[in-house]
C-alpha cells in the first residue's frame, strides 16, 4: 500500500483487456464495510486505473495468451545444445515440497534437505568420475565462472597466478566459454577445429604454453560429435600445467557411456536443467552443479555440506555449536548454500526414478533418437561433419541458401508446419548451421513427423524457395524484424501515443 500523498504508480494495462473493457463490468467485490477499519491515511481516494471486465473474461484472457506459447507440454522442442527434454510432473511435485525453506534454515531443522543435496553430489561425482561437487552455481554459465575462478585460485596456491593469464577454447565452443574466460580477467585463444570436426591437435600445441591457466572443451562438442582425441588432448594442456574444464551443459550422451573423469578432464560442469530435466527458458531456471578431482576441491565455493559419522548433516562454515572452519583457499560464496534448490530437486528426483539403469537408457535413447532422424534427413539436408552423432547433429543448409532459403527460412517454415524451429546459426563455424536434437523421449511417430516436415520444407526450396520468405503464415506473430528486435526492444506493451 502507498504510503499517505505518495503517488501511486500507474498499472501498465494488457492491451487486449483494455480493448474488451466496458464501465461498469467487474469480477465478484468482496462488498463489505470492513473498509471502515482502514486508517483515513491508507485508504484510497480515487478507484484504481484498472480496465473494467468481468472475472471470465480475464480468465479466458489469460488462458487464451497461454495456448498461444509453444511449450514442451505441446510439442517437440529440436533445439540443439540446450536440451529440452520431457519434464515428469512428479518431480514438480517433489520440487514444490521444498517451497518453504529458506535458504538460511539452520541445519538442525533441514536434515532431509542437506541428505538430498548431498547425495545429489554423490551421484554427480559418480557420473562424472569426478571427486566432489558444488551445487552453488545456478546456471552453465555461472559454473563455468566458478571453475575458472578456481582455476585462479589453484595456480595463485602454486605461485603461478601472474603467469597464467590465457585460457584456451576451441572454434566450436558455446559463446559462454570465451565470455566467461573473459570476466575472469583471462585472455582467450581460440583454436580451430580439423576437418573431422574435433579439436585440431596440432593448432592446440602450437597454443599451448606456460602462460595458459586452462582449456576449455565440449565433448562431446558442439557439432554433437565426440572428441576422438580428447585423452591426448588433456595430456597436451596438463603438459603445460595447465588445468582442462568440461563444459557438460549437456551430459546427455554420456551417462552410463563414459565418465569425463576417466577421460582426463580436471573438471567439468553440468546443467542439469538440460541432462537431468527441468524445461528451461532464455534466462533460467537452471543450476549448474561443478564437479571436480580432489585437487581442486580446496577451492571450491563454500560452505560445503559435511556428512557426520553419526549419519547427520551440517555446514562446515556454520556449525552453530561450533568453531566455523572459516573459508580456507575457497573462492568464497557464489549463490546462497544450496542453490537454485527446486532446480536440484527436480534432478534428483530425475536420478531416482530412473535408477542407473534408466539414465543409461535415457542416453541411448538419445543418441539412437538423433541418429534416426540424421539418418532420415541425410539425403536431402547436408551434414555438416559427416561422421557418427551422439545425442545432436548439426546440419548446414547451404545447399539450400543458394537456391535461395537460409536456415532461418527453414526455421520458420518448421513453425508453420507446427513445430518449434531447431538452432541455427550455432556452432559459429557450420554456414547456415542447424543444430537438432530430439531428445530421447520422443516416440518415433514423433520423430518421424518431424522429418516429414523437414523433407517437406526441402521439397518447397527446390520448387518455390521465396515462399519461405514469408513464413510463419499461421503463428500469431508473423517474421520479426530482427534487427530492429534486438537493437530496440519493445519489451512490454505501450499505450499508442
Ligand atoms: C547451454 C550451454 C551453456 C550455458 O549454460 P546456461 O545454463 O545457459 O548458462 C554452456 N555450454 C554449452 C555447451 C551449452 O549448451
Amino acid at each position: 500500500m502507498p504510503e499517505s500523498g505518495a503517488k501511486t504508480p500507474e498499472p501498465a494495462l494488457e492491451p487486449l483487456l483494455v480493448e474488451l473493457a466496458q464501465p461498469g463490468r467487474y469480477g465478484r467485490h468482496v462488498r463489505s464495510n470492513d473498509a471502515a477499519d482502514i486508517p483515513e491515511a491508507f485508504v484510497r481516494q480515487a478507484p484504481l486505473r484498472l480496465p473494467e471486465l468481468t472475472e471470465p473474461q480475464v480468465v479466458r484472457h489469460y488462458t487464451h495468451l497461454s495456448q498461444l506459447n509453444y511449450s514442451v507440454d505441446t510439442g517437440m522442442y529440436p533445439l540443439g545444445s540446450c536440451t529440452m527434454k520431457y519434464n515428469p510432473k512428479v518431480n514438480d511435485r517433489a520440487a514444490a515440497l521444498f517451497a518453504d525453506l529458506h535458504p538460511r534454515q539452520s541445519y538442525r531443522t533441514t536434515q532431509g534437505v542437506l541428505a538430498l543435496a548431498y547425495e545429489l553430489e554423490q551421484m554427480l561425482a559418480k557420473i562424472t568420475g569426478m571427486n566432489f561437487v558444488s551445487l552453488q552455481p545456478q546456471a552453465g554459465a555461472q559454473s563455468e565462472f566458478t571453475a575458472l575462478l578456481v582455476f585462479k585460485a589453484y595456480h595463485a596456491k602454486r605461485g603461478e597466478a601472474a603467469q597464467r593469464r590465457r585460457i584456451i577454447v576451441p572454434d566450436s565452443a558455446h559463446g559462454t566459454n570465451p565470455a566467461s574466460a573473459a570476466m575472469c580477467g583471462y585472455e582467450v585463444t581460440t583454436v580451430k577445429s580439423d576437418a573431422r570436426g574435433n579439436v585440431d591437435l596440432d593448432a592446440l600445441k602450437g597454443a599451448l604454453g606456460h602462460d595458459v591457466a586452462g582449456f576449455m572443451l565440449t565433448n562431446p562438442n558442439t557439432l554433437g560429435l565426440f572428441e576422438e582425441r580428447v585423452s591426448e588432448v588433456c595430456d597436451a594442456v596438463h603438459a603445460v600445467g595447465g588445468l582442462v574444464y568440461g563444459d557438460g551443459a549437456n551430459m546427455n550422451a554420456l551417462l552410463g557411456v563414459t565418465r569425463p573423469g576417466d577421460l582426463g578432464f580436471d573438471c567439468i560442469h553440468i546443467n542439469v536443467h538440460k541432462t537431468f530435466s527441468t524445461p528451461h527458458g532464455a534466462g533460467g531456471p537452471g543450476a549448474g552443479p561443478l564437479c571436480v578431482k580432489a585437487h581442486l576441491r580446496p577451492f571450491l565455493p563454500k560452505p560445503w555440506i559435511v556428512k557426520e559419522a553419526d549419519g547427520s548433516y551440517h555446514y562446515d562454515t556454520a556449525r552453530e555449536d561450533r568453531e566455523p572452519a572459516g573459508l580456507g583457499d575457497s573462492i568464497g560464496t557464489i549463490k546462497q548454500r544450496l542453490g537454485n534448490f527446486g532446480v536440484l530437486v527436480r534432478a534428483y528426483t530425475y536420478m531416482r526414478t530412473l535408477g542407473e539403469e534408466g539414465l543409461v537408457e535415457t542416453s541411448n535413447d538419445a543418441i539412437l533418437a538423433a541418429n534416426y532422424l540424421l539418418a532420415r534427413l541425410r539425403g536431402r539436408y547436408q551434414v555438416a561433419y559427416d561422421r557418427t552423432p551422439m545425442h545432436e547433429f548439426v546440419l548446414t543448409a547451404a545447399p539450400q541458401k543458394r537456391k535461395g532459403a537460409s536456415a532461418l527460412d527453414i526455421a520458420k517454415g518448421l513453425i508453420d508446419e507446427g513445430f518449434h524451429p531447431s538452432s541455427v546459426y550455432f556452432p559459429l563455424i557450420v554456414p547456415e548451421a542447424m543444430m537438432i536434437e530430439p531428445t530421447e523421449t520422443e516416440p518415433k511417430e514423433t520423430l518421424d513427423a518431424f522429418a516429414d516436415a523437414l523433407l517437406r520444407i526441402a521439397d518447397r526450396v527446390d520448387t518455390d524457395a521465396a515462399s519461405l520468405h514469408d513464413a510463419p503464415v499461421t503463428a500469431p506473430i508473423r517474421r520479426l524484424d530482427e534487427v530492429s528486435a534486438a537493437r530496440k526492444p519493445v519489451l512490454r506493451w505501450q499505450r499508442p501515443a
